[in-house]
């Protein structure tokens, strides 16, 4: 039997997910990808398949898992994550964050594995202080339209810290911030998709409110590496990754106008409700724990990232939605 180390990796077919999948094989680890593909997308992973050291299950982690063999290590990365995606499948991304987290690590206990959580600065909700420290508690409304995401994601952080304190489980968990880069789908309505997918359909750029709201983007490598190490490291306790460069909303969109050469304009939509005015990560914990801080700046992280949304077919640039939730609703 080979002795690599064994991860298992939820969410798998997703942007994240796929990163993470790709990172790993790299670290010649042997990967089990699981995944029940309503949001996520076989295609981000197609390319492993082939290796001896990855496996791919379709299945929904709310329900029990079943994984044969030693587990070393368990990122649990399974959720819808932008908001129109949890504004549609809302149900699931509640019982994703909380029964699927109970079943990872009732695994991770059972199989003496460390487990590595996705939480996300939406546990801060619309912050009153900036930028947020992994100690503020946060501003959220539990019944408001991100209530779905934000407190699935607080009750699997508390989650995770009772199995941490009460089991003895070895836990980590990442804050990750906003995060982008190629694989994320171009339909999910998160801001950057959306902007290039307009420029790059020739439609103009919609600008949620009146775009002074701002947001801190990271590139997909810089966050992946702050994971590896976080995984490593030895700190149980929420660590923020995430670039702290913060930009508006609206001066995004004229890097994106710049970037594609687009001629078209930005045009202004309502904003939505509760949407964070203001998110930048300190990362002075990711400094001083893991001594990481992120490389790619945005103007390069774009560049690689535009390359990727310009090689896709006109049916993916067009496509509006893809979903296959339909057998998943409860
Ligand atoms: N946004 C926008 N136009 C769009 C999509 C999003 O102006 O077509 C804004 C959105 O209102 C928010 C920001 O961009 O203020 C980031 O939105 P995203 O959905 O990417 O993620 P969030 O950080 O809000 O979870």
């Amino acid at each position: 039997m080979s002795n690599r180390k064994r991860i298992l990796i939820t969410g798998a077919a997703g942007f994240l997910g796929s990163h993470l999948c790709d990172r790993f094989i790299k670290e010649d680890y042997h990967v089990i990808a699981m995944d029940n593909l309503i949001t996520g997308r076989l295609k981000n992973i197609e390319h492993l398949f082939h290796l001896e050291n990855f496996e791919f299950y379709n299945h929904d982690v709310s329900k029990f898992i079943h994984v044969p063999g030693k587990l070393d290590y368990i990122l649990h990365f399974a959720s819808p994550a932008s908001p129109i995606d949890y504004l549609k499948i809302p149900i699931q991304t509640l019982k994703v964050g909380s029964l699927g987290i109970h079943n990872c690590l009732g695994l991770a206990r059972v199989k003496k594995a460390r487990v590595l959580i996705a939480s996300t600065s939406e546990v801060y909700g619309d912050p009153t202080v900036h930028p947020q420290p992994e100690e503020y508690w946060g501003n959220v409304n539990p019944v408001g339209p991100r209530g779905v995401y934000d407190e699935a994601k607080r009750f699997q952080e508390a989650m995770t810290m009772a199995y941490h304190t009460f089991h003895g489980v070895e836990t980590r968990i990442v804050r990750i911030f906003n995060t982008y880069g190629p694989k994320m789908r171009l339909n999910d309505g998160r801001v950057l998709p959306a902007f290039i997918g307009q420029a790059l359909r020739g439609e103009d750029l919609t600008v949620f409110g009146d775009g002074s709201q701002t947001r801190s983007f990271c590139y997909v490598d810089d966050l992946i590496e702050g994971i590896y190490r976080l995984l490593h490291s030895d700190y149980a306790y929420p660590v923020n990754i995430g670039n702290p460069d913060e930009i508006t909303i609206c001066d995004f969109a004229e890097e994106i106008i710049r970037l594609t050469g687009t001629t078209q304009k930005v045009i202004y939509k309502d904003l939505p409700k509760d949407d964070p005015k203001q998110r930048q990560p300190d990362i002075t914990k990711a400094k001083s724990l893991l001594g990481w801080e992120p490389k790619v700046s945005r103007s390069e992280g774009l560049k690689l990232t535009y390359e990727y949304f310009k090689q896709l077919s006109p049916e993916e640039l067009n496509e509006v939605d893809h979903y296959n939730f339909d057998k998943y609703i409860h």
